[in-house]
């Protein structure tokens, strides 16, 4: 094995070298910091890296490998989205305001992972409070795609993606709201899954649009994602809206039988407009599952087309709301010059926050001022909930949803920067998921021309995690997708 070989390789493949002390977690580690030297530099995809951390936990780790004392998780090393509070170690959101912010206490799915004897390389690079699909509205560096270090990792979560597409991590946490956790997965060739809103505990995540957002794993593959999934799930009495309902082992039932399963393909998602590679490899990808047995079946989800609107109402609102604790009083930057309170407030905001923040926050707040409140945000949550309806009207007659992730492969940086509204319709097809509550997931079907991954999006009924696993890893285990890598990093 050459110096960063160990550094291509899923969790569960780990897992059985270091059980069979073929490789220490020590050395694993070791053998990150390495690549992470050799690539960091081009890809960008950390903000924090947390090698003395690190070290310590794979030394424990390797003392109950020794004694035979391991999980799935033990001494594999883990990249943690950078909205992840993590105690003693700085959560910056990538934004200015929380530069030097070090939270007291640990997120829920942090505490869950440190349990389990996972190890922490770094915290990775986003979107400034989440809000993005490219990356390039971080306050520090810009992540490069390791597939093409000219384009965009997709965002928000494009740090977390980035570090796994490029061999700088074994697997990543990352958040997804409107589709932050597969639109990047799509874009760098990964496997990213969003979980049913409610199936993780957000507990300690920082907040964007609180009935929205949740988190999820960034992988190499589908098994590694239910490992992931599995280690991070369940109720947690410090998130309310943590459903109380018991893990299902999402390793165990994990299987690539589809014959008799019921595939929709739903006619708003096959569009005009959706690049040509990208409609060919999802073709290919839904003639596989037919030739595997599937029964795909036409669907039609018709409020489709206001999903983009709504979710825009919806998730603005909520994060005008939950960024008004940053006011320089209790966390973050504070200006120090002010003369008197409400300009220390207002200074502090302004330096603080970027420009993407500054209009959401204040689209948001319009749409939450009295006279507006009724046409903007209660209109918003109506549409939701006809959104929410399609889906349970679709999944009367079928088992799962097929639809390509993203209508584009990663696009170059800085092309759509000054254009919010086409960034905005970088999540056409995610933002459904989220704003009815459904696991969903991205993995690699393609590659284009170009050699930029291609993404295909399976959705399921609320808490199918399992569906949905089983429905990609029957896909995954007859392609190669998922093992290959960028060449010339
Ligand atoms: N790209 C979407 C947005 O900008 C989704 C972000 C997310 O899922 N956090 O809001």
């Amino acid at each position: 094995m050459n110096e960063t070989a160990p550094c291509s390789l899923p969790a569960h493949v780990l897992r059985q070298k270091l059980d069979k002390q073929e490789l220490s977690s020590r050395s694993l580690v070791e053998a990150f910091y390495r690549r992470i030297e050799s690539v960091e530099g081009k890809v960008h995809a950390y903000n924090t890296l947390t090698k003395d951390v690190a070290l310590t936990q794979a030394d424990q780790a390797d003392q109950l490998i020794a004694k035979g004392e391991s999980g799935p998780l033990t001494g594999i090393p883990i990249a943690l989205k950078d909205n992840l509070c993590t105690k003693g170690i700085r959560t910056t959101c990538s934004s200015k305001i929380l530069e030097n912010f070090i939270p007291p206490y640990d997120a829920t799915v942090v505490e869950k992972l440190r349990k389990a004897g996972a190890v922490f390389l770094g915290k990775t690079n986003m979107d400034e409070f989440a809000m993005g699909s490219s990356t390039e509205n971080s306050a520090f560096e810009k992540t490069a795609n390791p597939w093409d270090l000219a384009c965009i990792p997709g965002g928000s979560s494009g740090g977390s993606a980035a570090a796994v597409g490029a061999d700088e991590a074994v697997m990543a946490l990352g958040s997804d709201t409107g589709g932050s956790i597969r639109q990047p997965a799509a874009c760098c060739g990964v496997v990213g899954m969003k979980p049913t809103y409610g199936r993780v505990s957000r507990f300690g995540l920082v907040a964007f649009a609180s009935s929205l957002d949740q988190i999820g794993p960034l992988t190499h593959d589908v098994r590694d994602a239910a490992i992931l999934l599995n280690a991070i799930g369940g109720h947690d009495p410090r998130d309310s809206t943590s459903v109380d309902m018991p893990m299902p082992d999402l390793i165990g039932t994990l299987n690539e039988n589809v014959a008799g399963l019921k595939i929709g393909i739903p006619k708003e998602y096959f569009i005009e407009g959706i690049d040509s590679e990208v409609g060919a490899a999802l073709e290919s990808a839904i003639e596989h599952y037919r030739k595997a047995g599937a029964e795909i079946k036409a669907i039609s989800l018709p409020h489709t087309d206001y999903a983009t609107a709504t979710y825009y109402v919806l998730a603005t609102a909520e994060a005008s709301s939950n960024l008004s604790r940053y006011d320089g009083v209790r966390f973050g930057l504070r200006i120090q010059e002010a003369k008197d309170l409400l300009e220390m407030y207002s200074e502090s905001r302004r330096l603080g926050f970027g420009s993407e923040v500054k209009r959401r926050i204040m689209i948001g707040a319009h749409a939450l001022s009295s006279g507006y409140y009724d046409a903007y945000y209660k209109k918003g949550q109506q549409v939701r909930t006809l959104i929410k309806n399609d889906f349970d009207e679709a999944f009367k007659s079928v088992d799962v949803i097929l639809t390509p992730t993203a209508p584009t492969p990663a696009f170059k940086m800085g092309e759509k920067l000054d254009d919010p509204l086409t960034m905005y319709l970088c999540d056409i097809f995610t933002i459904s998921a989220n704003l009815a509550g459904l696991p969903a997931i991205s993995l690699p079907c393609g590659l284009t021309s170009n050699h930029l991954p291609i993404g295909l999006q399976l959705i399921g009924r609320p808490f199918d995690e399992a569906g949905v696993l089983s429905t990609a890893y029957a896909f995954e285990q007859q392609h190669d997708f998922h093992e290959r890598r960028p060449e010339d990093l």
